[in-house]
């Protein structure tokens, strides 16, 4: 069976839902259940409209047919797409029709994107990049997405490939002719700067792409503070909803709540947690372990206190567990003496939880806080997967390597194996195997034969 079909429409009733069929023999196969057009005769890239009908040939919808000819559709084969009424009876009907057909069977996920991929028509950081903009959930996560599917991180990290494989080749050439005296032989301080050049370029791409994984992701936002400052409230106010309840009581939020919000151009992924207090209640004391747990793991503290009041003992404790982290200092219930006075915390900044703060607040002092304002919008040298980012940064340390092995003197053809490992993953972030077209597009390089 070499047709897949799915809807490719959100499920659920809505005013159209797609239908993508896409292999060979599709217009052939698809044709019986078409009238008006002839999809075997229709031009190529064309919408028409028709009616769909069901084995027996009744119609079952009225239907727009979009008729792609490989390669110029979306998996790189002949595709069909079928527009039809968005109702969930109706779209599953079309589905189930065609799915009665012997060469037609449901697709995979991701099928369609994965057969763009083995057609050639979509690169791996294409393909991460159609995945991201999918799930992109705000404005500079969808920046970042699109420029992965523009091919803009493709390009960049062919680039790097391409200097790495002179560093190769170099060594290379090195190795196998060592008669061509003509040749440059390389030094162990040329190549000791190329690599220390290198790493400053991957390390720039890395910190880069932390700063876009954040903003893709959301960051991992710890709301702590002793009981009753406010922190259900806050969490409230910054979710909308009732998610955590509010009582006068101390201690009353025993456990996690964990809440996306966003803040305009920043998601947070936020929990509240019991206030870190010393405490004899059984309950309590669960709570208050995880949340020095969460310390750890979170990207960012949003430390609650009273305006007006002298940090306590336990807020002294909390600042000195959170004193190595990223933390922002919320003074609230400043609505209660009508004026702020600072605590010389880290990043206050004064709100009063029950009459309502603005969000950009919080966005301005986060955006600050990670030196997410300067990531440049239009000139991304990033990467846009967590996967990308591990297998550059492992070949940072694999240069690191390679830089102090060369310092050492380190014989040229050991110093290879960490290079050629270099550039094999260089080479996996594009997707592409390069170990067999490693020699042939190294020697291209060199006229060798001349
Ligand atoms: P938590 O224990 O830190 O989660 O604190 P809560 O959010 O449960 O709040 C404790 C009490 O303080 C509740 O009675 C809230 O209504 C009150 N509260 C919270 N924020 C403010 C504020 O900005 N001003 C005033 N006046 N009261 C507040």
């Amino acid at each position: 069976m070499s047709i897949i079909t799915a809807i490719t429409t959100p499920f659920g009733e809505g005013g159209v839902s797609i239908i993508r069929v896409s292999g060979e023999g599709v217009f052939d196969s698809l044709n019986e259940n078409i009238d008006l057009i002839n999809l075997m005769d229709k031009e190529k890239n064309t919408i028409s409209f028709a009616h769909f009908l069901d084995e027996k040939r009744e119609k079952i919808d009225e239907i727009l047919v979009s008729k792609f000819v490989k390669p110029n559709s979306y998996t790189g084969e002949d595709t069909v797409e079928i527009n039809c009424h968005g109702g969930i009876f109706i779209t599953n009907k079309i589905l189930k029709v065609l799915l009665k057909k012997d060469e037609i069977r449901l697709a995979e996920k991701g099928e369609f994107t994965k057969k763009a991929f083995l057609n050639g028509k979509k690169s791996f950081s294409e393909v991460q990049g159609v995945y991201d903009i999918i799930t992109a959930n705000n404005e500079t996560a969808h920046k970042l997405a699109i420029n992965s599917l523009l091919g803009n991180t493709e390009k960049m990290i062919e680039n790097m490939r391409l200097d790495l494989m002179d560093i190769v080749s170099l060594i290379e050439v090195n190795i196998d002719y060592p008669e061509y005296v003509d040749i440059e032989q390389p030094t162990y301080l040329k190549l000791e700067e190329a690599c220390a050049k290198y790493i400053e370029k991957i390390e720039a791409i890395i910190v880069e792409s932390k700063k876009g994984e954040l903003l893709k992701s959301g960051i991992n936002t710890l709301i702590v503070g002793v009981p009753n400052v406010g922190k259900s409230s806050i969490l409230n106010l910054l979710s909308k909803e009732e998610k955590a309840i509010v009582t006068d009581e101390q201690g009353t939020t025993r456990d996690m709540i964990q809440v996306k919000v966003n803040l305009g151009n920043v998601d947070l992924n936020l929990i509240d947690t019991a206030g870190i207090r010393k405490t004899e209640n059984k309950v309590e004391k669960i709570g208050i372990k995880k949340t020095i747990d969460a310390i750890d793991k979170a990207e960012l503290i949003i430390f609650v206190t009273e305006n007006d009041k002298v940090l306590t003992v336990d807020e002294i404790e909390i600042l000195e567990k959170i004193k190595q982290k990223k933390y922002i200092t919320l003074i609230n219930k400043v609505d209660l003496s009508g004026k702020f006075t600072t605590k010389n915390l880290n990043n206050e900044i004064a709100i009063s939880a029950i009459k309502g703060f603005e969000n950009s607040l919080l966005e301005t002092a986060i955006v600050k806080i990670f030196g997410i304002d300067n990531l440049e919008l239009n000139n991304f040298d990033v990467l846009s997967s967590v996967n990308q980012i591990a297998k550059l940064e492992k070949v940072k340390i694999l240069m690191e390597r390679v830089k102090v092995s060369t310092s050492e003197k380190t014989p040229i053809d050991l110093i290879e194996i960490d290079l050629k490992e270099a550039l094999f993953l260089m080479g996996q972030i594009l997707g592409i195997d390069v170990n067999s077209n490693l020699l042939d597009e190294l020697f291209s390089k060199f006229c060798l034969g001349k």
